[in-house]
Parts: structure tokens; sequence; C-alpha cells
């Protein structure tokens, strides 16, 4: 069989873990023996970050501005208890999804892969709900501190060339708390056209809430700038046959819960974070969870939303086999694939990756799964938990 070309170099950031040992499995077993894969290889594994200083990390980071796509393995984030466990590395370095994220000013969106054997919590969710979180600023970067006698706290702001806020935040009669957020137009333009960007790209509908009844000039300023940017892609979203709503976020909440699924809800930071795992946690499991980071240029990069499953890599590593799951992993490759093949008018390409995402879905309709989603399986629905290895052949067998 002649295997399918690609045109341009796709980004590949290999990890660490159980995820790097899958990594392996899914490029040898399900994207190998097909695509004529052309990838720029960059190992963001532990011990090669330390060995170049986390030079790697921004490369790869560069290297996906240059190219437009990039695919993630899971990484570990060290903290004390890596350090104890790797003695070699030389600092406690950086989240890599943090260097990234900080190059590529991006947005993340989280999106759940949804079988019919695993029902989400929400009976009426019948399509999935992507979340967008604003990844900057808010409460995530605020000042606070509590106060002990009656006195007046107040927010100042003093411009370089003289203009000048000032506000009584409270006057305390006794002990006190205060906290002083803010956030950048430049950061909110960003996220508004991230969002459009992937509303579009993904066919659907974006959903934004805040509460600027509340706080009129802060929130009011992301309702603003949202409208103003929309009007850049009014007429895109027109031909697409999409809509961008805005919403107060109590209201939005009990939308969402009432709807049947399948649009964006764009959230600022704080809602994004809570939003998120509560809609992770009634889709099922952490194991069919996408995440995608994409730029307001468009330049997106794709990975699983979890970690490099540290519990199972030692298992394998004591050479026992793991029921890992695979999924949010090759749906990060079916994702980069089927985005670079868009670029580059690829059309087998293209039709490879719904292929693959549709042998995941012929496996785990065939009741073969991973252990993980056995015990979440709906009664009337049979399930065998089966290793991962197994799983990808079953998978290959169905491309
Ligand atoms: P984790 O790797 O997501 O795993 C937590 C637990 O969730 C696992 O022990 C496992 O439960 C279950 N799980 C997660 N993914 C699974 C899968 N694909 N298949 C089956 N079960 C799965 O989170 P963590 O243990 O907190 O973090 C481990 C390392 O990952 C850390 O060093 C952290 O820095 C890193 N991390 C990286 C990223 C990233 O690169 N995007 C994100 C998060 C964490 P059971 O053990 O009960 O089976
Ligand atoms: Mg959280």
């Amino acid at each position: 069989m002649e295997k399918i070309k690609m045109t341009t170099p796709l980004v590949e950031m290999d990890g660490d873990e159980m995820t790097r040992v899958l990594w392996a499995m899914i490029k040898d077993k399900l994207i190998l023996p097909y695509v004529d894969l052309k990838t720029e290889y960059y190992d963001l594994g532990l011990l090669h970050r330390n060995e170049t200083q986390d030079q790697v990390t921004v490369d790869a980071a560069n290297a996906t501005k240059k190219y437009g796509v990039a695919v993630k393995c899971a990484t570990i984030t060290p903290n004390r208890q890596r350090m104890e466990e790797y003695p070699q590395l030389t600092q406690m370095w950086k989240s890599p999804n943090g260097t990234i994220r900080s190059i590529l000013d991006g947005t993340v969106f989280r999106a759940p892969i949804c079988i019919d054997a695993i029902k989400p919590v929400v009976k009426n969710w019948t399509k999935p709900i992507t979340i967008a979180r604003h990844a900057y600023g808010d409460v995530y970067k605020s000042v606070d501190f509590e106060t002990t006698e009656p006195g007046v706290c107040k927010l100042v702001f003093e411009g370089e060339n003289g203009e000048r806020h000032e506000a009584v935040v409270q006057k305390t009669n006794g002990p006190a708390v205060f906290q002083g957020a803010h956030n950048t137009d430049k950061s909110i333009r960003s996220f508004a056209h991230a969002c459009f960007t992937y509303a579009l790209a993904t066919k659907q509908d974006l959903w934004f809430s805040t509460k600027d009844t509340i706080a009129k000039i802060y929130d009011g300023k992301f309702k603003a700038v949202f409208e103003e940017v929309f009007t850049e892609y009014e007429a895109k979203f027109k031909e697409a046959g999409i809509t961008y709503f805005y919403t107060l976020i109590d209201d939005a909440v009990a939308r969402v819960i009432r709807s049947e699924g399948g649009f964006i809800w764009a959230c600022k930071n704080y809602d994004g974070d809570v939003m998120s795992d509560m809609v992770s946690t009634a889709f099922g499991s952490l194991a069919m969870m996408t995440s995608v980071l994409v730029a307001p240029d468009g330049t997106t990069e794709y990975e699983a939303a979890h970690g490099t499953v540290t519990k199972h890599y030692y298992k394998w590593k004591a050479g026992e086999k793991t029921s890992t799951n695979p999924m949010a992993t090759i749906f990060a490759w079916s994702g980069a694939l089927r985005k670079r093949a868009q670029l580059d008018g690829l059309h087998d390409l293209e039709a490879f990756a719904d292929r693959l995402e549709a042998a995941c879905f012929a496996t785990l309709n065939a009741g073969i799964m991973t252990k993980d989603l056995v015990g979440l399986v709906e009664p009337g629905f049979t399930a065998t938990a089966v290793d991962s290895e197994t799983f990808l052949d079953e998978i290959a067998k169905r491309i």
C-alpha cells in the first residue's frame, strides 16, 4: 500500500512516563503504517529538557509558530518530589505547557470524546461541550491582604504620563480582607480572537459569559472587546451557519445544563477553572478529554488533558501490562494531522484522520475498552477491559 504523503512537517513534542510509552505505540501501530509521517521532532522528556536547560521547550514552541500545527505528549512538571526522583535535575524546570502557552499567547479549549455506552451525568447532553478558558489574569494574578484596624482601602493607578485614578474600595470598622485584580486589553483581545477562530475551525456556536451587570467596567470590558472583535468574524460566522451568543454567567449555567451541548463556552479565568472540572466530570473521564491550545493567529497545539499517568508507568517498568487509556493522545494526533491536512489541502490525510477516529469509536462500540472506562459503561452495554497494546491493535484492525 502506498503511504499517505505530507508536505509540511508537524511539530512533534515527545514527553514522559506512560504517555511516552503510549506515544511510540500509537505511532508504530496506528500512524506509521499508513502515513509517510513528516515531523520536526522535539524531545520534551524531562531529562532532555534538563540537558538543554529547557531550550528544547522554547525551540518547540517557536517551531510551532513557524509551522502552525503541533502535537504534544504529556510531560512532567517537576516538583520537590521529582527533584529527589531525578537527582540529575539542575533546576525545578517550569511547566512546559506554561512556557508554550506564554510564547504562543494561546487559549486552551477542552472537549470530551463522547461514546454511546458512556452517558454524561446530564442526560440531555448529547453532544460535547467545549470550554474555552482565558488563561491570564483576574484572581490568578491578584494581590490580597488582611487588615486588623478600622480604616480605608483605596485603589490607585499612577500612569507613566500622568494619568491618575483613585477609588475607595471600602471603609471598614474592623478586621477585613482586600483583593486587587487586573487584566489587560491585549490579553482579552487575544482571547476573543482565539475563541472566534476556533469556533469557525470547528463550526460550533460560541457562547461567552461574564458578570457585567455587577462588574460593570471590568467585565464590561470583556463584553465590549468580544463584541468589537466579533465584527471582524461576523460575515464568516454567517457563512458557516454558526452564531455568537453573549449572556450573563448565571444565565449561561442554567442554559448549559438544559442544552443538548455541541457548542463552545468561553469563560473568564476563574469561571473556566471551575466550569471545566464540572463539565469534564459530568462527561465521564479525564482520559477522554482532549485539549487544544489556539493562538490568536490560528497556530494550534493538540494534546491530551491528562498527565503522564505515573502510577501506570511504574507498573509498566516493572514488566506489568497496563490498561492505560490512549484515546486522548490518539485524538491529539488525529486532530493535528487533520489540521495539517486542512492547511495544506491534503484530502487523503484528512480522510485518514477521520478514519483513525472512526476506528477508535468502532473499537469502543464493540465493547473493547481500557479499564478506566469499563466501570462507567451504562447497563445494557457489554464491555471487556484490555491492556493498552491490545486496545491499540484492535483499533489498528478497524482502520
Ligand atoms: P495524571 O497523569 O493525569 O494521572 C492521575 C490518575 O488519573 C492516574 O493515576 C489514573 O488513575 C488516571 N488517569 C489519567 N489519565 C489516564 C489514562 N490515560 N488512562 C487511565 N487512567 C488515567 O495526573 P497526575 O498523576 O497528577 O500527574 C502525573 C504527572 O503528569 C505529573 O508529573 C504532572 O506534572 C504531569 N501532568 C502533565 C500534564 C500535561 O503535560 N499536560 C497535565 C497534568 C499533569 P489510576 O491510577 O486510578 O488508574
Ligand atoms: Mg482547576
